[in-house]
């Protein structure tokens, strides 16, 4: 006789994959879940000792390890100790593009009203000292922040200033699309260390048409390449972003990632906010997206095992939470959910958001996730009415659907994105997008993982080493 610990199952083709509360997981074959419910595995069996070594059964009603269990389920959770640690900052919402998935509602390069206040972002830098994380990324974002260079250089040397008391550790990032990295520019960069996250969506015909401009990709890798002779290859990375047309092109995509000297990328789907909310039929993007990426995936993973060194970024946070004890600080991967918990944004107009997608809606006057303005007690905003229930929806555990699937400790909760596709922050996970998409690409790196162990284990563990590194 033994205790069942809490475990959760899922069937993929013929196997049961078992998880345990701690993430880790097992396959077994068909049956085996009603075997181990009903007290049948015997204690002679090879099985009974991997349940018992994994927290599946207990021969005690606590086992003797429990704090050994308890520490490693503490350790993924440890993304949490620091509360809020990467605060946005939309510098402007003008843009000197024309994306046709725009996600940022950003307005016409002229329209200074578009653009933040010095007094909002000396308040909104007084809200991110508050916040327990002894370190902090400050992100900005747009629009196009390379814009306004002047309200950059004041932010940053105003953080600067201030965190000769705070003492903490800051890490800036430039969200950009790198088409006007002037001299000005490069040098607030050189001088605070500013990392470049840039945009590029592969090839010239697909980044142009998706840019809606005929001579982007142009621009953007002369950006690129100036960014890296003056500041350091190291200190500029770029995103994707995965336009229905984009779909069509997995494999050019990533060829001209490696043209352009890049050693990873992040197949992004697109989200529905912005603009990207017209895009036609939704279920039918995320069924192409999840075959884009199964075949993206299979084409990276054949040119790793041809030496040619390139990571999925999106697979490498995944395989992270499945094959190692650690945490992932990624907010859309996160239970609770990355709002507000890891991410919350300080709007051009003085207002704060939840996140960013909460700030994309509130360009169309939904401002269910404004939490207050950047004159607001940092109490009220972070731990006022609005985040308390927030924080009634936002954790896997306890949703419906989430509650008892086999994926919980790898997947996340976003009620942004349920209030968004389904008018309610709770969601349902039935016709959820976001679930279909990643319930799909979990399975499919479990069964790489189990199917196909000996080509992809060696390929994935180069990944999660790099990622260390
Ligand atoms: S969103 Fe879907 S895949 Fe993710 S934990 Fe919830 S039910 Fe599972």
């Amino acid at each position: 006789m033994y205790y069942l610990l809490p475990f959760r199952f899922e069937r993929i083709d013929n196997k049961e994959i078992i998880v345990n509360e701690a993430g880790d997981f097992w396959v077994a074959e068909t049956n085996t879940v009603d075997r181990i419910v009903n007290r049948k595995i015997s204690p002679d069996e090879e099985l009974y000792k991997d349940l018992l070594s994994s927290f599946i059964i207990s021969e005690q009603p606590i086992p003797d390890l429990i704090d050994n269990y308890a520490t490693r389920l503490r350790t993924k959770k440890s993304f949490l100790d620091g509360f809020t640690s990467l605060h946005i900052f939309v510098l402007t919402i003008r843009c000197n593009q024309n994306c046709i998935y725009c996600q940022a509602s950003s307005r016409e390069c002229s329209a200074s009203i578009y653009d933040s206040k010095k007094e909002y972002l000396a308040s909104a830098i007084d809200l991110m000292f508050k916040s327990p994380s002894p370190s902090l990324t400050m992100e900005f974002q747009g629009g196009e922040p390379s814009l306004v260079p002047d309200l950059l250089q004041y932010a940053i040397e105003e953080t600067e200033r201030k965190n000769i008391e705070y003492k903490k550790q800051i890490i800036y990032v430039l969200c950009t699309n790198s088409i006007y990295l002037t001299d000005q520019l490069i040098e607030i960069c050189n001088k605070y260390s500013v990392l470049i996250s840039t945009s590029l969506d592969g090839p010239e015909f697909l980044h142009n048409h998706n840019r809606g401009k005929t001579d982007s990709y142009q621009k953007v890798i002369k950006g690129i390449a100036k960014a890296r002779t003056m500041l350091g290859a190291d200190r500029v990375s770029a995103l994707m972003t995965t336009s229905e047309y984009s779909l069509n092109y997995p494999e050019e995509i990533i060829d001209s990632y490696l043209h352009n000297g890049f050693q990873s990328i992040f197949l992004r789907p697109l989200n529905p906010y912005g603009l990207a909310i017209d895009t036609s039929d939704w279920n039918m993007y995320f069924d192409r997206f999840i075959e884009f990426y199964k075949t993206a995936l299979d084409y990276i993973i054949n040119l790793n095992k041809k030496g040619t060194f390139i990571i999925e970024e999106l697979t490498a946070l995944i395989l992270r939470k499945i094959l190692t004890p650690f945490p992932v600080g990624f907010v859309d991967l996160q239970s609770p959910a990355g709002i507000i918990n890891s991410v919350i944004v300080y709007n051009y107009d003085g207002y704060v958001y939840a996140s960013d997608e909460s700030r994309m809606l509130a360009e169309y006057n939904d401002f269910t996730f404004r939490l207050g303005s950047v004159f607001d007690r940092y109490e009220d905003i972070f731990y006022g009415k609005k985040s308390q229930d927030l924080a009634q929806v936002w954790a896997t555990e306890f949703i419906a659907g989430c509650a008892d699937c086999a994926f919980q400790s790898y997947c996340g909760a976003d009620p942004v994105r349920n209030y968004s596709t389904q008018k309610d922050p709770y969601g349902f996970r039935p016709t959820s997008s976001f679930c279909k998409k990643h319930k799909a690409i979990i399975s499919h790196i479990i069964k790489l993982i189990t199917e196909r162990e000996n080509e992809v284990l060696p390929v994935f563990k180069e990944w999660l080493k790099r990622n260390e590194g």
